[in-house]
């Protein structure tokens, strides 16, 4: 028996094979399901024999269908929130039902699985240790060019999703904004028959998409490398040494001052590197 509680229901980016089993029967024992496209998601619920009644919640009738789903909490039965692919609520619908449920006091269940940005960045070899998920940028040109402006020194990876329509655009935008030099790595149809994912530099990439324009179809996550911390490349052993003597005994920014005196090396090289040192301290 289904413990009562919205359930937010991942379902597959394109292979149904990658539906978990927990989705289905959860999906099975829900009284309804409220899908981000009921059509769209009555097919899904025909490959896996499930009956379960649909409902739509899109922008338009949020408001009203939150009444429906607190609803059916009330009366102890149990809903799920799908998307038309992946994860609900990135880069979908479904964030102002979870939180208005969460408000009226029910549980909100996640039932976890595909997201295509978590796919792409597990096989595109770009750093994966830290990095931005930025969605979808502008659609038109000058605004997103501003956009990525602001993002152009970000030392993590970026993550964006990109239609078909604009990702030739949007990579010659990042070129102009980035430099040809900058690897990013496409990831076109994941799970999909023509999955392919490529890293390189931007120029050597968007030369690869213009010679074929298959490359342009179907959907993308798009990875941009960050831009490397600068290791403070004037700083010698010497000049480490004093660093770390003084740091022993004041704080960071005096040390630096100091340190910068007596070595000669600026203070800015030293006071970064100060703070280095105490985060791999921590
Ligand atoms: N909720 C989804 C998720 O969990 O990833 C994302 C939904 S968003 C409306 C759709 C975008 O996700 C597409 O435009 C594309 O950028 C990306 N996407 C979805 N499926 C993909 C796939 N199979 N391959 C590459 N990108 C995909």
């Amino acid at each position: 028996m289904l413990e009562s509680a919205l359930y937010v229901v991942a379902t597959p980016i394109g292979n149904l094979e990658d539906m978990s089993p927990r989705a289905v029967e959860t999906l099975k024992a829900v009284a309804v399901i409220a899908a981000e496209d009921t059509r769209h998601t009555a097919r899904l619920l025909a490959h896996f024999n499930i009956d379960t009644r649909l409902i739509s919640v899109h922008e338009h009738n949020e408001r009203q269908r939150i009444d429906t789903i607190v609803h059916q909490l009330e009366s102890g039965a149990s809903v799920a929130l799908v998307s038309d692919a992946g994860t609900p609520l990135i880069s979908d619908p479904g964030y102002v039902v979870v939180r208005e449920i969460r408000k009226a006091g029910f549980r909100v269940v996640p039932i976890p699985g595909c997201v295509a940005f978590v796919a792409a960045l597990s096989a595109a070899g770009l750093p994966t240790d830290r990095f931005v998920f930025e969605g979808f940028l502008p659609a038109k040109s000058s605004a997103r060019k501003q956009y990525l402006q602001n993002l152009a020194a970000e030392p993590r990876t970026l993550v964006f999703y990109e239609s078909p329509h604009r990702i030739l655009a949007s990579l010659q935008d990042m070129r102009q904004v980035f430099g040809g030099e900058r690897v990013v790595a496409v990831a076109r149809e994941l799970t999909k028959t023509y999955e392919t994912i490529r890293a390189d530099q931007l120029t050597e990439l968007i030369a690869w998409m213009e010679a074929d324009s298959n490359q342009q179809r179907g959907e993308f996550v798009v990875l941009v490398q960050g831009v490397a911390k600068e290791k403070s490349p004037e700083a010698d052993q010497r000049s480490i040494e004093v660093l770390d003597i003084l740091l022993a005994e004041l704080p960071v920014s005096q040390a630096a001052a100091l340190a910068a005196k007596l070595t000669g090396i600026k203070k800015k090289t030293l006071y970064q590197l100060a703070l280095e040192k105490q985060a791999e301290d921590e």
